[in-house]
């Protein structure tokens, strides 16, 4: 007899509850088979999370901050215990390289979540003196309340530690909710945090899609919403949140730029290239998307960025020797080989790649587009694929036009070994990152965030914290005067 193995299902979780209801399939995107099925959130699941949030909130909003970070730090020794099996979910969800998960999401997320925890111990208020006379003024910082947290697809446990970790550190309750082909690191960290003492209803996870995430954005009890995903979602969400007045933070798309100048190490540039543009399979907000190489070198670079790409090995997350995986759905891999195809009937070189491969699941090869025009869509579109164009540049000036000439402004590099230059080009370049001469470090201590339309706010370091906080202004009356000389205003007597 036939066996039939039964899928594992992930339920949501609010409060300190595992709520199954709904029921949804989730897709292996290395082998494009249902492998586990998680459950649906509605509109009514988002209310009950916020009204569980918010009774956890005004406990948890009035623990000094050391308490707050004692119980943050708990969280991320306990999700380091976990770490492996954390990596191996997101993987499987994912179709990211585990060597990438285990070696780099996880560790990174959690890192970033022990600063919160720290740095909210540094938290002060500018102010305290007299700046009218007979009055002593404070700043303080006071927690928002309850906040939304919508994440996108491409890095689920690091995008949900980027808004739990200031939220929470800065007194504040979370309902988030996931991808909804992405959910399974964010629900079982939120089980972590039950099981490491956190308590209940700091954290609700409430899966499914756009429906659940407009609940968030007009509910009522939600203060801020904090959004990560495509500029086009960002822009409904500020719509939505508008009529509340809510705040909204919004990390949204980019199209990186990658400019090398003749006066770079030709080498560590082609090299660099590889990760800024393959890694995360290219899913990452802040991959390098367009290269502009200085004609003087143009070839150069181009034939060793070729041959460099050509060693990059697509395959098994699981397996040791893969670099990068699948795409994360068929949907995905359609929308960039639809922009790949519609390069190569404008007349676009295709100088490697542009193929989805035989077999099973998601894959896509790394592929690099020559010479396109600065108005073409594989130029001026987020693709969120292993493709990247490589065009040419003839002076500072124009690479600099080149640069800034479309709607985003996440992040950018510039390659060069002229100090002045580098300085010129950091200061001028119209987007939240810059890295000179390499592309993609991150910190935790260090600001993200983007410039136009890729955003609203910052993720991680303190500016991330104040994120999360409202400054509210006290001022105390020193003198014990009852008849001030401004009373007079209205009461002359
Ligand atoms: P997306 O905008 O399609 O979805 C993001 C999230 O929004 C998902 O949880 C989705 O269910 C939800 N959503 C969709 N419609 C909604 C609506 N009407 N109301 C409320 N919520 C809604 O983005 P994606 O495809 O999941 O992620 C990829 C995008 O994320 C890319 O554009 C990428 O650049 C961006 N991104 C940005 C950063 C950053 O830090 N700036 C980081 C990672 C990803």
């Amino acid at each position: 007899m036939e066996t039939i193995e039964k899928l594992t299902h992930y339920p949501m979780v609010i409060g300190d509850q595992l709520v199954s209801s709904g029921n949804e399939d989730l897709v292996d995107p290395a082998t494009g088979e249902v492998f586990a099925t998680v459950a649906l959130g509605t509109t009514e699941e988002v209310d009950r999370a916020v009204t569980i949030a918010r009774e956890a909130q005004v406990a948890w909003g009035k623990l000094s901050y050391g308490e707050r970070s004692l119980a943050l730090l708990k969280f991320a020794d306990a999700l380091e215990a976990k770490s492996e099996e954390l990596a191996r979910l997101e993987s499987q969800n994912t179709g990211k390289p585990l060597k990438l998960s285990l070696g780099g999401d996880i560790p990174f997320a959690i890192d970033n979540l022990r600063y919160f925890a720290s740095a909210v111990r540094r938290q002060e208020g500018t102010a305290a003196g007299e700046y009218l006379g007979g009055y002593t003024s404070m700043v303080r910082r006071e927690p928002i309340g309850v906040v939304g947290a919508i994440t996108p697809w491409n890095y689920p446990f690091m995008m949900a530690i980027w808004k739990l970790g200031p939220a929470l550190a800065a007194g504040n309750a979370v309902v988030i909710k996931p991808a909804p082909n992405t959910p399974l690191t964010t629900i079982e960290l939120a089980k972590v945090a039950l099981e490491s003492g956190l308590p209940a209803g700091l954290i609700n996870v409430v899966t499914g899609g756009a429906e659940v995430g407009e609940a968030i954005c007009t509910h009522p009890g939600i203060r801020m919403v904090s959004f990560t995903g495509s500029t086009r979602t960002g822009k409904r969400i500020a719509e939505l949140a508008s009529p509340l007045v809510k705040r909204v933070t919004l990390e949204l798309g980019g199209k990186a730029p990658f400019i090398v100048f003749a006066d770079a190490d030709i080498e560590a540039a082609a090299r660099g290239a590889v990760p800024a543009a393959y890694m995360n399979t290219g899913q990452d907000c802040t991959a390098a998307t367009r290269i502009y190489v200085q004609n003087e070198v143009f070839e150069q670079f181009l034939d060793r960025f070729v041959e460099l790409t050509k060693k990059v090995r697509v395959g098994n997350p699981f397996d040791d020797a893969t670099d990068i995986g699948p795409l994360v759905s068929e949907t995905q891999r359609l929308k960039v080989k639809g922009c790949v195809d519609e390069a190569r009937q404008q007349g676009i070189r295709v100088a490697t790649g542009g193929e989805v491969p035989d077999g099973p699941g998601f894959f896509y090869t790394p592929t690099i587009l020559v010479d396109a025009p600065q108005s073409a869509n594989c130029v001026q579109e987020e693709i969120f694929g292993p493709v990247i164009v490589v065009n040419r540049f003839s002076d500072e000036a124009e690479a600099l036009q080149l640069a800034n000439d479309i709607p985003y402004g996440l992040a950018g590099s510039v390659w060069t070994l002229n100090v002045q230059r580098a300085l010129r080009m950091s200061a001028a370049m119209e987007c939240g990152t810059v890295w000179v001469n390499d592309h993609l470090p991150i910190a935790s201590e260090m600001p993200h965030g983007g410039f136009k339309q890729s955003g609203i706010g910052k993720d991680m370091s303190h500016y991330a914290l104040e994120e999360y906080t409202i400054v509210k202004h006290v001022i105390m009356d020193i003198s014990g005067d009852q008849k001030k000389a401004w009373h007079s205003v209205v009461l002359d007597d």
